[in-house]
């Protein structure tokens, strides 16, 4: 008999919603192109534009402001792309940030991390002041919060400095729907970036909002897609699916506290099974659905391998670049060693997650972490 499987990664991906499901089965049988103007291209149309609406509300923004994307990785490339001067940026942020930061050739404005996971705004206004002097055209990114320690960052504090300074700000919230506000407006953000998986919908597609007067250069040019914004014709049954998902998460009422109660649960089991346990962020503001736990001594990959055997699903730092695990740059921009780093598990709960997965966790947790059971 197959064992019953506890899933715990959803920082990595969340389980398809039964809403998303629904929306793009209907959605397939759909024959047109969103772009031609016949009936059955008009319908595909209205498939688009509803799914955008229903994005729009929920990080409270205008539909005209949100551009459908391949995902968050297209959304992060797009507008770190848009030739910056300058770029202020911490070293936690996810790889779809980091690199293209880094292949764009642009100053780094460095903002520094404390040991608890927060990006640090000290001496950020100074250096976008002097940049803004320069005429150097800056951008400031911050991540709304962090994939692997689900920490969360000062993106209205940071925002507000930019404002100050005439530089434009941009957030990647993929981590952040149906576990905090997300209010794109009242942020007075320039440009925030979501991915569809994050929320229960289909992979592969995403979105960018741009605030309405940005002018933003298209990144994928062809043709005159999303008002000549994205080329490419419009993935209509992985819209769909992301619209419905993102109505199924503004609809959520007490999501946040259901996690939090679990992620408690679940931390203090990990602290009585592995007292010499560390809770990483476990002092900063945090994600309710986000446990991220080192065991000096232990290696993050072997627990990984052995949960998985006891049919538990969890990562050693970020899932999106396993194969290179134990080279965490998040825990290396967080200075906490290399033994923290080399021991890090993170688990990361949905809203499907339920008290039977925190049991399961636990007792396998147990067997592969607790007492003498694993050497490193
Ligand atoms: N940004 C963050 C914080 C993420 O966690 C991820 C995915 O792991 C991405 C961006 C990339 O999103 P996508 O899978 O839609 O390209």
């Amino acid at each position: 008999m197959t064992k019953k499987r506890t899933y715990l990664d959803c920082n990595a991906s969340v389980p398809l919603r039964r809403e998303a499901r629904a929306a793009m089965l209907t959605v397939l049988d759909v024959a047109g192109n969103p772009s031609s103007v016949h009936a059955e291209g008009r319908h595909a149309r209205a498939v688009v534009e509803a799914a955008r609406e229903q994005i729009a509300l929920l990080v409270n923004a205008n539909p005209s402001e949100v551009i459908f994307t391949s995902g968050a990785t297209e959304a992060n490339n797009w507008v770190l792309a848009a030739g910056w001067n300058a770029i202020a940026v911490a070293g936690i942020e996810h790889d779809s940030v980091t690199a293209p930061v880094s292949a764009s050739g642009a100053e780094r404005i460095e903002l520094s991390v404390a040991t608890n996971g927060v990006a640090e705004l000290d001496g950020l206004s100074e250096a976008l002041a002097a940049s803004a002097e320069a005429s150097k055209r800056t951008l400031l990114t911050l991540m709304m919060a962090n994939n692997e320690t689900g920490v969360i960052q000062p993106v209205a504090e940071a925002a507000a400095l930019a404002r100050e300074h005439g530089v434009m700000v941009h957030t990647d919230a993929v981590q952040a729907p149906g576990r905090i506000p997300v209010d794109f407006a009242a942020l007075g953000l320039d440009a925030l970036s979501l991915s569809s998986h994050k929320l229960g919908g289909p992979r592969g597609v995403g979105a960018l909002v741009v605030r309405d007067g940005v002018e933003l250069p298209a990144l994928i040019k062809g043709g005159g897609q999303e008002r000549r914004r994205r080329g490419g014709t419009e993935n209509i049954s992985g819209i769909a699916g992301f619209g419905a998902a993102a109505e199924a998460v503004a609809n959520e009422q007490d999501a946040a506290q259901h996690m939090a109660k679990l992620r408690d649960r679940l931390e203090d089991g990990v602290r009585r099974a592995t007292p010499a346990a560390v809770i990483i962020g476990k002092d900063a503001p945090r994600l309710a659905n986000t446990a991220y736990i080192a065991v000096p001594g232990k290696l993050a990959e072997t627990l990984v391998i052995r949960l998985d055997l006891e049919g538990i699903a969890v990562s050693a730092g970020a899932a999106c670049s396993s194969g290179k695990v134990g080279s965490s740059h998040v825990l290396e921009a967080m200075k906490l060693g290399s033994e923290i780093a080399r021991s890090a598990v993170r688990v990361s709960l949905g809203p499907q997650t339920h008290d039977d997965d925190i049991a399961a966790f636990l007792a396998a947790w147990e067997m592969v972490a607790g007492g003498a059971a694993l050497a490193a």
